[in-house]
Protein backbone atom coordinates (compact mmCIF):
# COMPACT_ATOMS: atom_id res chain seq x y z
CA UNK A 1 0.00 0.00 0.00
CA UNK A 2 1.78 3.28 -1.14
CA UNK A 3 0.44 5.44 2.27
CA UNK A 4 2.55 2.99 4.18
CA UNK A 5 6.00 3.47 3.06
CA UNK A 6 7.94 5.44 4.58
CA UNK A 7 9.33 8.75 3.50
CA UNK A 8 13.20 8.82 2.48
CA UNK A 9 12.80 12.20 2.37
CA UNK A 10 10.80 14.91 3.85
CA UNK A 11 8.83 17.34 2.26
CA UNK A 12 6.86 19.45 4.55
CA UNK A 13 3.72 21.16 4.80
CA UNK A 14 3.61 24.26 6.09
CA UNK A 15 0.59 25.55 7.64
CA UNK A 16 -0.35 29.04 7.93
CA UNK A 17 -0.31 31.24 10.95
CA UNK A 18 -3.51 31.26 13.26
CA UNK A 19 -4.12 34.72 12.19
CA UNK A 20 -4.11 34.58 8.60
CA UNK A 21 -7.30 32.95 7.34
CA UNK A 22 -7.18 30.26 4.90
CA UNK A 23 -7.87 30.59 1.59
CA UNK A 24 -10.88 28.56 -0.64
CA UNK A 25 -9.53 26.76 -3.10
CA UNK A 26 -11.72 26.56 -5.90
CA UNK A 27 -11.12 23.00 -8.67
CA UNK A 28 -13.19 22.38 -11.71
CA UNK A 29 -14.58 19.32 -12.47
CA UNK A 30 -16.44 18.51 -15.88
CA UNK A 31 -20.97 17.44 -14.54
CA UNK A 32 -21.21 14.39 -17.09
CA UNK A 33 -25.23 14.90 -16.21
CA UNK A 34 -25.72 18.18 -17.73
CA UNK A 35 -24.89 17.69 -21.02
CA UNK A 36 -24.06 20.38 -23.58
CA UNK A 37 -23.47 23.07 -23.85
CA UNK A 38 -20.23 21.81 -22.05
CA UNK A 39 -19.82 25.40 -20.92
CA UNK A 40 -22.66 24.75 -18.67
CA UNK A 41 -21.86 21.76 -17.78
CA UNK A 42 -18.34 22.85 -16.28
CA UNK A 43 -18.98 22.80 -12.32
CA UNK A 44 -17.12 25.10 -10.30
CA UNK A 45 -16.86 23.74 -6.44
CA UNK A 46 -15.89 25.66 -3.73
CA UNK A 47 -13.97 24.42 -0.88
CA UNK A 48 -13.48 26.11 2.21
CA UNK A 49 -11.34 23.34 4.07
CA UNK A 50 -10.77 23.92 8.08
CA UNK A 51 -7.80 22.43 9.77
CA UNK A 52 -7.02 21.99 13.03
CA UNK A 53 -3.50 23.11 12.36
CA UNK A 54 -2.71 25.81 13.42
CA UNK A 55 1.60 25.74 14.18
CA UNK A 56 3.97 26.24 11.57
CA UNK A 57 5.49 22.87 12.11
CA UNK A 58 7.21 20.79 9.12
CA UNK A 59 5.11 17.81 8.53
CA UNK A 60 7.33 14.54 6.85
CA UNK A 61 5.47 13.33 3.40
CA UNK A 62 6.57 10.52 1.56
CA UNK A 63 7.67 12.09 -1.43
CA UNK A 64 10.01 9.90 -3.43
CA UNK A 65 11.66 6.67 -4.05
CA UNK A 66 15.32 8.21 -4.29
CA UNK A 67 18.01 7.65 -1.65
CA UNK A 68 19.74 10.40 -2.75
CA UNK A 69 19.51 11.96 0.95
CA UNK A 70 20.85 15.68 0.10
CA UNK A 71 17.67 16.18 -1.00
CA UNK A 72 16.56 19.88 0.65
CA UNK A 73 12.80 19.34 1.80
CA UNK A 74 10.09 21.00 -0.11
CA UNK A 75 7.50 22.81 1.75
CA UNK A 76 3.99 23.22 1.05
CA UNK A 77 1.32 25.23 2.82
CA UNK A 78 -1.87 24.05 3.55
CA UNK A 79 -3.72 26.38 0.86
CA UNK A 80 -1.40 24.55 -2.16
CA UNK A 81 -3.34 21.66 -1.21
CA UNK A 82 -5.63 20.18 -3.84
CA UNK A 83 -8.55 19.16 -1.17
CA UNK A 84 -10.93 16.96 -3.76
CA UNK A 85 -15.08 18.22 -2.98
CA UNK A 86 -16.63 16.16 -0.27
CA UNK A 87 -13.35 15.87 1.51
CA UNK A 88 -12.78 16.96 4.80
CA UNK A 89 -9.72 17.29 6.77
CA UNK A 90 -11.33 19.65 9.63
CA UNK A 91 -10.45 16.50 11.45
CA UNK A 92 -6.56 16.21 10.53
CA UNK A 93 -3.69 16.50 12.93
CA UNK A 94 -0.61 17.20 10.80
CA UNK A 95 0.31 13.55 10.95
CA UNK A 96 -3.24 12.43 9.56
CA UNK A 97 -3.00 14.97 6.86
CA UNK A 98 0.60 13.73 5.87
CA UNK A 99 -0.92 10.32 5.59
CA UNK A 100 -3.69 11.40 3.45
CA UNK A 101 -1.29 13.14 0.85
CA UNK A 102 -0.37 11.12 -2.35
CA UNK A 103 3.44 10.93 -1.90
CA UNK A 104 5.46 13.24 -4.08
CA UNK A 105 2.58 15.01 -4.56
CA UNK A 106 0.24 17.82 -3.48
CA UNK A 107 -3.15 15.56 -3.92
CA UNK A 108 -5.21 14.73 -0.49
CA UNK A 109 -7.13 11.23 -1.34
CA UNK A 110 -10.72 11.21 -1.10
CA UNK A 111 -13.30 8.54 -0.18
CA UNK A 112 -13.63 8.37 -3.69
CA UNK A 113 -10.16 6.65 -4.22
CA UNK A 114 -10.64 3.13 -5.15
CA UNK A 115 -10.32 0.71 -8.22
CA UNK A 116 -7.73 2.13 -9.12
CA UNK A 117 -5.80 -0.96 -10.77
CA UNK A 118 -5.70 -1.37 -14.42
CA UNK A 119 -6.63 -5.40 -15.39
CA UNK A 120 -7.27 -4.59 -19.46
CA UNK A 121 -5.89 -1.66 -21.70
CA UNK A 122 -7.12 -1.48 -25.19
CA UNK A 123 -6.38 0.70 -27.95
CA UNK A 124 -9.77 1.36 -29.54
CA UNK A 125 -9.41 4.69 -32.24
CA UNK A 126 -7.67 7.43 -33.90
CA UNK A 127 -9.63 10.56 -34.44
CA UNK A 128 -9.12 13.60 -36.26
CA UNK A 129 -12.06 15.73 -35.18
CA UNK A 130 -14.04 15.83 -31.46
CA UNK A 131 -16.89 13.95 -33.35
CA UNK A 132 -15.39 11.70 -33.98
CA UNK A 133 -14.11 10.47 -30.74
CA UNK A 134 -15.74 7.49 -28.84
CA UNK A 135 -19.96 8.11 -27.88
CA UNK A 136 -20.12 6.20 -25.13
CA UNK A 137 -19.99 8.58 -22.46
CA UNK A 138 -17.79 6.42 -20.32
CA UNK A 139 -15.11 9.09 -18.71
CA UNK A 140 -11.57 10.26 -19.87
CA UNK A 141 -8.12 11.61 -18.53
CA UNK A 142 -6.46 13.39 -21.76
CA UNK A 143 -2.33 13.34 -21.79
CA UNK A 144 -0.89 15.97 -23.30
CA UNK A 145 2.48 17.89 -23.65
CA UNK A 146 5.42 18.64 -25.35
CA UNK A 147 7.36 16.32 -27.89
CA UNK A 148 9.84 14.24 -25.69
CA UNK A 149 8.51 14.87 -22.75
CA UNK A 150 7.75 11.41 -22.05
CA UNK A 151 4.04 10.78 -22.70
CA UNK A 152 4.36 7.76 -24.49
CA UNK A 153 7.06 6.24 -21.56
CA UNK A 154 4.48 7.33 -19.09
CA UNK A 155 1.17 6.11 -21.10
CA UNK A 156 2.92 2.79 -21.03
CA UNK A 157 4.25 2.24 -17.93
CA UNK A 158 0.37 3.01 -16.78
CA UNK A 159 -0.99 0.68 -18.15
CA UNK A 160 2.39 -1.39 -17.31
CA UNK A 161 2.60 -2.36 -21.29
CA UNK A 162 5.78 -1.97 -22.89
CA UNK A 163 4.23 -0.85 -26.34
CA UNK A 164 0.95 0.18 -25.97
CA UNK A 165 1.70 3.85 -26.71
CA UNK A 166 4.09 2.88 -29.55
CA UNK A 167 0.38 2.69 -31.44
CA UNK A 168 0.01 6.64 -30.99
CA UNK A 169 3.17 6.81 -32.96
CA UNK A 170 2.33 5.13 -35.92
CA UNK A 171 2.65 7.38 -38.76
CA UNK A 172 -0.66 9.34 -39.72
CA UNK A 173 -1.66 8.70 -35.53
CA UNK A 174 0.32 11.39 -33.88
CA UNK A 175 -1.34 14.42 -34.92
CA UNK A 176 -4.91 12.26 -33.93
CA UNK A 177 -6.80 11.90 -30.77
CA UNK A 178 -5.83 8.48 -29.73
CA UNK A 179 -8.11 6.67 -27.32
CA UNK A 180 -7.30 3.59 -25.30
CA UNK A 181 -9.85 2.27 -23.54
CA UNK A 182 -9.21 0.88 -19.69
CA UNK A 183 -10.81 -2.27 -18.10
CA UNK A 184 -13.54 -1.27 -20.63
CA UNK A 185 -14.98 1.71 -18.14
CA UNK A 186 -12.85 4.60 -18.75
CA UNK A 187 -10.23 6.38 -21.19
CA UNK A 188 -6.78 6.99 -21.38
CA UNK A 189 -6.64 9.54 -24.23
CA UNK A 190 -3.03 10.43 -26.11
CA UNK A 191 -3.26 13.87 -27.78
CA UNK A 192 -0.78 15.24 -30.18
CA UNK A 193 2.79 16.26 -28.66
CA UNK A 194 2.75 19.95 -29.15
CA UNK A 195 6.21 22.39 -29.53
CA UNK A 196 8.07 20.49 -32.49
CA UNK A 197 10.93 22.94 -33.19
CA UNK A 198 10.60 21.60 -36.98
CA UNK A 199 7.14 21.40 -38.19
CA UNK A 200 5.73 23.46 -40.39
CA UNK A 201 3.48 26.41 -39.43
CA UNK A 202 0.43 25.30 -40.73
CA UNK A 203 0.65 22.28 -39.08
CA UNK A 204 1.03 23.52 -35.23
CA UNK A 205 -1.51 25.76 -36.29
CA UNK A 206 -3.91 22.47 -36.56
CA UNK A 207 -3.01 20.81 -33.59
CA UNK A 208 -3.67 23.75 -31.87
CA UNK A 209 -6.99 24.56 -33.54
CA UNK A 210 -8.30 20.89 -33.06
CA UNK A 211 -6.59 19.92 -29.62
CA UNK A 212 -8.04 23.14 -28.29
CA UNK A 213 -11.73 22.29 -29.84
CA UNK A 214 -11.04 18.91 -28.00
CA UNK A 215 -10.83 20.80 -24.37
CA UNK A 216 -13.87 23.07 -25.03
CA UNK A 217 -16.21 20.57 -26.32
CA UNK A 218 -15.64 17.19 -25.30
CA UNK A 219 -18.40 16.45 -22.61
CA UNK A 220 -16.09 13.52 -21.24
CA UNK A 221 -13.53 14.95 -20.34
CA UNK A 222 -12.89 14.83 -16.74
CA UNK A 223 -9.45 16.30 -16.46
CA UNK A 224 -6.36 17.35 -19.17
CA UNK A 225 -3.29 15.70 -17.31
CA UNK A 226 -0.35 18.51 -18.81
CA UNK A 227 2.92 16.83 -18.70
CA UNK A 228 5.85 18.62 -17.87
CA UNK A 229 9.59 17.87 -17.76
CA UNK A 230 10.69 18.40 -14.57
CA UNK A 231 15.00 17.85 -15.38
CA UNK A 232 14.50 21.41 -16.93
CA UNK A 233 13.37 24.51 -15.84
CA UNK A 234 10.16 25.89 -17.15
CA UNK A 235 9.80 26.37 -20.73
CA UNK A 236 7.81 29.13 -22.20
CA UNK A 237 5.42 27.20 -24.51
CA UNK A 238 4.33 24.96 -21.28
CA UNK A 239 3.31 27.94 -19.39
CA UNK A 240 1.65 29.11 -22.26
CA UNK A 241 -0.40 25.64 -22.38
CA UNK A 242 -0.75 25.52 -18.64
CA UNK A 243 -2.28 29.42 -19.03
CA UNK A 244 -4.16 28.40 -21.61
CA UNK A 245 -5.52 25.33 -19.58
CA UNK A 246 -6.20 27.78 -16.90
CA UNK A 247 -7.97 31.03 -18.43
CA UNK A 248 -10.46 28.47 -20.14
CA UNK A 249 -11.18 26.59 -17.17
CA UNK A 250 -10.04 23.26 -18.35
CA UNK A 251 -9.78 21.29 -15.34
CA UNK A 252 -5.83 19.90 -15.33
CA UNK A 253 -3.40 18.13 -13.22
CA UNK A 254 0.14 18.47 -14.19
CA UNK A 255 2.38 15.68 -14.09
CA UNK A 256 6.15 16.32 -13.64
CA UNK A 257 8.00 13.64 -15.88
CA UNK A 258 11.44 12.67 -15.66
CA UNK A 259 12.04 13.11 -12.18
CA UNK A 260 14.55 10.66 -11.28
CA UNK A 261 17.07 12.87 -13.57
CA UNK A 262 18.81 14.24 -10.70
CA UNK A 263 21.51 17.09 -11.76
CA UNK A 264 24.08 18.19 -9.02
CA UNK A 265 24.13 21.38 -7.69
CA UNK A 266 27.34 22.25 -8.13
CA UNK A 267 27.23 21.69 -11.92
CA UNK A 268 24.39 24.52 -12.29
CA UNK A 269 21.54 22.05 -12.69
CA UNK A 270 18.62 22.34 -10.59
CA UNK A 271 16.90 19.49 -8.84
CA UNK A 272 13.17 18.52 -10.16
CA UNK A 273 11.62 20.01 -6.77
CA UNK A 274 13.58 23.08 -7.60
CA UNK A 275 11.85 23.43 -11.53
CA UNK A 276 8.49 22.13 -10.14
CA UNK A 277 8.53 25.14 -8.08
CA UNK A 278 9.81 27.51 -10.01
CA UNK A 279 7.29 26.05 -12.88
CA UNK A 280 4.45 26.69 -10.14
CA UNK A 281 4.92 29.84 -8.85
CA UNK A 282 5.03 31.05 -12.75
CA UNK A 283 1.38 30.26 -13.20
CA UNK A 284 -0.11 30.37 -9.85
CA UNK A 285 -2.21 33.53 -11.40
CA UNK A 286 -3.41 31.39 -13.92
CA UNK A 287 -5.78 29.76 -11.57
CA UNK A 288 -8.08 30.25 -8.61
CA UNK A 289 -6.81 27.30 -6.84
CA UNK A 290 -3.37 25.38 -6.74
CA UNK A 291 -4.34 22.69 -9.44
CA UNK A 292 -3.25 18.91 -8.41
CA UNK A 293 0.16 18.18 -9.32
CA UNK A 294 2.07 14.79 -9.55
CA UNK A 295 5.93 13.43 -9.58
CA UNK A 296 6.58 10.88 -11.89
CA UNK A 297 9.35 8.68 -13.33
CA UNK A 298 9.09 6.30 -16.00
CA UNK A 299 12.59 4.97 -15.04
CA UNK A 300 11.81 4.21 -11.04
CA UNK A 301 7.91 3.96 -11.88
CA UNK A 302 7.63 6.95 -9.47
CA UNK A 303 3.89 8.52 -8.98
CA UNK A 304 2.77 5.55 -11.41
CA UNK A 305 0.38 4.05 -8.68
CA UNK A 306 -0.73 7.48 -7.63
CA UNK A 307 -1.71 9.22 -10.69
CA UNK A 308 -4.23 6.27 -10.63
CA UNK A 309 -5.48 6.37 -7.38
CA UNK A 310 -6.10 10.31 -8.25
CA UNK A 311 -7.55 9.42 -11.58
CA UNK A 312 -9.65 7.08 -9.66
CA UNK A 313 -10.74 9.58 -6.88
CA UNK A 314 -11.66 11.95 -10.01
CA UNK A 315 -13.54 9.33 -12.07
CA UNK A 316 -15.57 8.10 -9.20
CA UNK A 317 -16.98 11.40 -8.14
CA UNK A 318 -17.84 12.33 -11.76
CA UNK A 319 -19.03 9.33 -12.19
CA UNK A 320 -21.45 9.96 -9.22
CA UNK A 321 -22.59 13.64 -9.93
P1 LIG B 1 7.10 11.50 -26.01
O1 LIG B 1 7.65 12.07 -27.27
O2 LIG B 1 6.53 12.56 -25.13
O3 LIG B 1 6.14 10.37 -26.22
O4 LIG B 1 8.34 10.95 -25.16
P2 LIG B 1 8.93 9.47 -25.01
O5 LIG B 1 8.12 8.70 -24.01
O6 LIG B 1 9.11 8.86 -26.35
O7 LIG B 1 10.31 9.80 -24.31
C1 LIG B 1 11.25 10.70 -24.87
C2 LIG B 1 12.64 10.39 -24.32
O8 LIG B 1 12.68 10.63 -22.91
C3 LIG B 1 13.05 8.94 -24.50
O9 LIG B 1 14.43 8.90 -24.75
C4 LIG B 1 12.74 8.31 -23.15
O10 LIG B 1 13.55 7.18 -22.87
C5 LIG B 1 13.04 9.45 -22.20
N1 LIG B 1 12.21 9.37 -20.99
C6 LIG B 1 10.87 9.27 -20.95
N2 LIG B 1 10.44 9.25 -19.66
C7 LIG B 1 11.55 9.33 -18.88
C8 LIG B 1 11.75 9.35 -17.46
O11 LIG B 1 10.83 9.28 -16.64
N3 LIG B 1 13.05 9.45 -17.03
C9 LIG B 1 14.10 9.54 -17.90
N4 LIG B 1 15.33 9.65 -17.37
N5 LIG B 1 13.93 9.52 -19.23
C10 LIG B 1 12.69 9.41 -19.74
Amino acid sequence: MILAQLPRFHLSILTKSPSSSLSSPHFNLLNHRSNPPVSLARTLFSFAPKSNLSTVEPIPLPVSDSSDLDEAPVEISLDKLFIPPETDISGDDPSSLTARVLKGSNIVLSKYARDAQVAQADYVKSSVRTEDCPADGLPEFALVGRSNVGKSSLLNSLVRRKRLALTSKKPGKTQCINHFRINDNWYLVDLPGYGYASAPHELKQDWNKFTKDYFLNRSTLVSVFLLVDASIPPKQIDLDYASWLGQNQVPMTMVFTKCDKRKKKKNGGKRPEENIKEFQDLIQGFFEATPPWIMTSSVTNQGRDEILLHMAQLRNYWLKH
